[in-house]
């Protein structure tokens, strides 16, 4: 390697050093919910400073567990109009986020959160629903009596914000559809709360635990705001899923199997490894 090559590399590493006057990991949950306020403050103002997207960052994500420095885990819909980490004014290794059509939480979903919740260490998970969410519009209009032919694999995907829309029709059945939209969009955030709850031992251990903390939001895609939800709304939805027989008691995976018959799987997967490595 030549000497200012070196030089580069070395400059690019203190950088990233001197960049991160801490790790993520340390911030508590109520220090990383006033990071994406204060992000979401400089979007909105026109000041983002978009940290953490340099050459110095780069070469640190290369080299380091994002575990150290991501400090929140981030669901919302894939609407183009909902750029996550422009949002919330954050860069590489930030935040760990799910991004999927109306903000769903299914079997995809929550392993995904687990995974930032219990592997990459977030202290704080964030369902982010937006205001005129395509996916919440489409399933009032068919619970409404007027929707239109679905692809093959969308209702699968969105029969997850039924309920959320029913509730918010049962709270006003004297609301026009439009009115019911924003209500449902609200309701489905709580929805998914719900559902992560429902299918997750583990993250319900961790809230109660206090590792974890979890808040709902709503992002204005006309103002690029983001509206935060009442904190204590969680906590109740917690305490009726824990009433709820229905929820998943397992937290792991391989709870309750003999280890040896899980040793002895391996060795076959190993083994069928092998074979094709010899087809090839
Ligand atoms: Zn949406």
């Amino acid at each position: 390697m030549k000497r200012g090559v070196i030089k580069t590399v070395l400059g690019a590493c203190l950088l990233a050093l001197a960049a991160t006057p801490a790790f993520a990991t340390d911030l508590t949950a109520d220090q990383a919910l006033t990071k994406l306020k204060e992000g979401n403050e400089r979007f909105v103002s026109g000041k983002s400073m978009h940290p953490h997207t340099d050459a110095a960052r780069l070469i640190q994500a290369g080299n380091e567990d994002q575990g150290k420095h991501a400090h929140a885990t981030i669901i919302s819909c894939s609407d183009s109009r909902v750029p996550v980490e422009r949002i919330f004014d954050e860069g590489i290794m930030d935040t760990f986020i799910i991004r999927v059509a109306g903000n769903v939480v299914d079997t995809d979903e929550a392993g995904s959160i687990e995974y930032g919740l219990a592997h990459v260490n977030t202290p704080l998970f964030v369902v982010m629903g937006h205001t005129q969410c395509g996916a919440v519009k489409a399933v009032t209009a068919a619970v409404e009596g007027h929707g239109h032919p679905l692809e093959i694999n969308i209702p699968p995907l969105v029969d997850n914000i039924e309920p959320a829309v029913k509730r918010a029709i049962a709270q006003n059945p004297k609301a026009e559809e439009k009115d019911i939209v924003p209500i449902a969009i609200v309701e489905n955030v709580w929805q998914s709360v719900h559902d992560l709850f429902i299918k997750s031992a583990k993250v319900r251990e961790m809230v109660k635990g206090g590792k974890v903390k979890v808040v709902g939001a709503i992002y204005d895609v006309s103002t690029g705001k983001v509206e935060w939800l009442p904190e204590e709304k969680v906590s109740t939805i917690l305490a009726d899923v824990e009433k709820d027989p229905k929820r998943q008691m397992q937290a792991m995976a391989d709870e309750g199997k003999g280890h040896e018959e899980h040793g002895d799987k391996k060795e076959e997967h190993k083994e069928e490894g092998k074979k094709e490595e010899k087809h090839n």
